[in-house]
């Protein structure tokens, strides 16, 4: 495949590249101020920054390019309905490592037998949204209101805690990002699937597992 990588020079960006051409795709790579020019592109992704995503992903949707996002802190929903007028696939993950996928499948099971669950993530000092895509879609899937408290400090990567108070005890189920080598077989994965979701925006790792 030839794939776009928006951010290829980024923290992720720079695990990726060396990851695709190893399975054998040829990568464009594509920084801030360059060109979006797709032309010959069979799929793109994109880990950018909040302030950048939708514009490059409306440049897929132009060239009917599919992409693949791992961004946070961006609202997809409007360009995800002009891909799907458009016919065009986007693929969204709040997180692509899969034992984060698992951490919050595990969280939705915990939350039906605890009354009350928050959130703390952890995140390297540089992250610059909050809280984090991933605390935001655990939240969302438990039921009632959980609080999410956000770490930003150097040495982290990416972590985190989802406790549940009960009676008399405590539950932690924890995820540790430790390198982000992690995101790796998530974004290989979504790329293979790509040509089997529908037009417009999917969300969710689990939705390919
Ligand atoms: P980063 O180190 O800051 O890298 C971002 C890269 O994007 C930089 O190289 C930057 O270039 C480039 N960029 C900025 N604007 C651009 C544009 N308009 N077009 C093309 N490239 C542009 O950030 P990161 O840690 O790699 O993370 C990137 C994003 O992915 C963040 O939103 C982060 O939260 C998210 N993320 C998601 C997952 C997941 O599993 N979903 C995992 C990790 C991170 P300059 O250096 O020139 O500014």
């Amino acid at each position: 495949m030839r794939v776009a990588v928006f951010g290829h020079r980024g923290k992720v960006g720079g695990v990726l590249v060396p990851a695709l051409e190893g399975e054998g795709h040829e990568v464009l790579g594509i920084g801030r101020g360059h060109e979006r020019d797709l032309a010959g592109v069979d799929a793109a992704v994109d880990f950018t920054a909040p302030d950048a995503v939708v514009e490059n992903v409306r440049a897929c949707v132009d060239q009917g390019v599919p992409c693949v996002v791992g961004t946070t802190g961006a609202e997809l929903a409007g360009v995800g309905e002009e891909a799907r007028a458009r016919g065009v696939v986007i693929f969204r993950a709040p997180n692509f490592a899969l034992g984060a996928v698992l951490m919050m499948r595990f969280a939705v099971e915990a939350g039906r037998h605890f009354p009350r669950a928050e959130i703390i993530e952890f995140h390297h000092e540089t992250k610059r949204d909050a809280p984090s895509g991933t605390a935001k879609a655990t939240a969302a899937a438990l039921e009632g209101e959980t609080q999410i408290h956000s770490v930003r400090l150097p040495g982290l990567v990416a972590h985190q805690e989802v406790l549940f108070g009960g009676q008399g005890q405590l539950l932690t189920l924890r995820h540790d990002t430790l390198s982000r080598e992690a995101f790796v077989p998530g974004v290989l994965l979504a790329l293979e699937r790509l040509s089997t979701l529908e037009p417009g925006l999917t969300v969710g790792l689990e939705q390919l597992l």
